[in-house]
């Protein structure tokens, strides 16, 4: 660690002050792994309240997909501030929204015209592609998968099987949601192997589901995302969206993909379901797409989007600040970006998958692009989980510098931001190479 003077030795005393008002104030909901207060930051650097260190391998949840005060960003957000702050885009017009709105329906896969209604958040994004579904289709029921996080709203949060505790003292939730197995082939729900499965996780919901559940003709949507986040970082099979896409195309179900987490860049393309070669109906968009500032969106085709004037809208969806920060942040991306997301997150696999050859603790390595995840167990021979480890492991990071973040039941994922370069990537492998040994020896 010599000369490298990152993290710190003891808790700083602004910081102390802060958590003291934090824990007064601030809603007891939230998870605060580990007691890092933010000052600012600098490209994949943060500095806390009390001047320490710190490489950022988290970009606040992928959110921060350009790094920290990218200047092409920051001087788009000043250009428009200086000109208005906000326009209700659901009662007015502004250059900002239009050109955002087509080039992100540019972006999308699938070569009908599309539209695209503009929100704030993720959440707000499902619960639009929640609406819209029932809307288009005149059906009620919706499909989603256990492990697949949706958001908090009460109709994104119905969608949503992560964690219970998610979900635990807030129902009645939204009725008419069927979970089903993911496509984990690693944890196969179905005890199959992959290979003589016959894809499983998806012809279940063909042979059970719609058999004794809930008939297809009354399911507007499955709700999907194509890596699953939260849940773990996990890539399904090459088949498992195919499979989704036909038997969607079959019933007159939409798809929807949930590109939140996965989407602009984060994947290595510019969004997640284009390595399935899989054309969805839907697409939800949010945290990336302007660096930081608050947007969110959906892009569905002309033929789906028909809903009329006053049957959905939002009083700061497609804020003119945040769409000029999502047209620099994209422009960004197409430039650079969602190569050197898909160039370094090869890189730092292959350097993960030496670290996990010198450790017993290191199970799976997940995850695509910039979209990595490592499952952490007590042997790579039982590969039990070890969420207690994983925990050691992340909180050790930061004492001694480096962001990280947990996602699934004993999984640690690596997001940071797209802007990474094989410095700041052989650092934070250098840290938590150090932190898997010290914790892997109890220390
Ligand atoms: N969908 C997915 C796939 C997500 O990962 C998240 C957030 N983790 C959401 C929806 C909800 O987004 P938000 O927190 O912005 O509401």
């Amino acid at each position: 660690m010599a000369g490298r003077k990152l993290g710190l030795s003891k808790l700083g005393r602004t910081a102390k002050k802060l958590k003291k008002l934090d824990n007064t104030y601030i809603s007891s909901s939230y998870t605060r792994g580990y007691d890092f207060f933010m000052d600012h930051g600098d490209g994949a650097w943060v500095w806390d309240v009390d001047g320490n260190k710190f490489l950022d391998f988290t970009s606040g949840i992928g959110v921060s997909a350009t790094g920290y005060n990218n200047k092409r960003v920051v001087s788009a957000i000043r250009r428009q501030a200086g000109r208005f702050l906000h326009m209700s885009g659901s009662d007015f017009y502004y250059s900002e929204e239009i050109e955002l709105a087509r080039k992100l329906a540019s972006l999308a896969p699938g070569g009908r015209p599309k539209r695209v209604f503009f929100c704030n958040t993720g959440a707000e994004a499902v619960e639009a592609a929640i609406k819209l579904s029932r809307y288009a289709t005149g059906r009620q029921n919706f499909i989603a998968f256990l492990g697949a996080f949706h958001g908090r709203t009460m109709g994104a949060l119905s969608l949503t099987s992560s964690k219970a505790v998610q979900r635990a003292g807030f129902g009645p939730l939204m009725p008419g949601v069927v979970h089903v197995p993911y496509g984990d082939c690693a944890h196969c729900a179905y005890g199959c192997d992959y290979g003589t499965c016959d894809i499983r996780c998806v012809s279940y919901i063909e042979d059970v589901v719609f058999k004794k559940n809930v008939a297809p003709r009354e399911v507007a949507a499955i709700f999907v995302e194509p890596i699953l986040g939260e849940g773990g970082y996990i890539v399904p099979p090459p088949e498992f969206h195919v499979r989704l896409r036909e038997l969607a195309t079959r019933h007159g179900i939409l798809l929807v993909a949930d590109e939140v987490q996965s989407g602009m860049g984060r994947t290595g393309r510019m969004f997640a379901i284009e390595h399935f070669d899989v054309v969805p109906d839907i697409i939800t968009v949010a945290k990336g797409v302007a660096s930081g500032m608050p947007l969110g969106a959906i892009v569905a085709p002309r033929d789906i989007m028909t809903w009329p004037p006053g049957s959905h809208g939002s009083t700061f969806g497609g804020n003119p600040v945040s769409c000029a920060a999502a047209l620099a942040t994209i422009d960004l991306l197409e430039r650079r970006l969602v190569k050197n997301s898909e160039r370094m997150g090869k890189y730092i696999m292959k350097r993960l998958a030496r670290i996990q050859d010198g450790s017993r603790s290191i199970g799976r390595l997940t995850g695509k692009g910039l979209m990595i995840g490592m499952e952490i167990v007590k042997s790579r021979k039982t590969m039990a989980p070890d969420p207690g480890l994983r925990d050691k492991i992340v909180n050790r990071a930061f004492w001694h510098g480096l962001l990280i973040l947990p996602c699934g039941s004993t999984s640690v994922r690596f997001v940071p931001p797209l802007i990474i370069g094989r410095e700041e990537a052989d650092t934070a492998l250098e840290i938590f190479e150090e932190c898997v040994q010290l914790a892997e020896k109890g220390c």
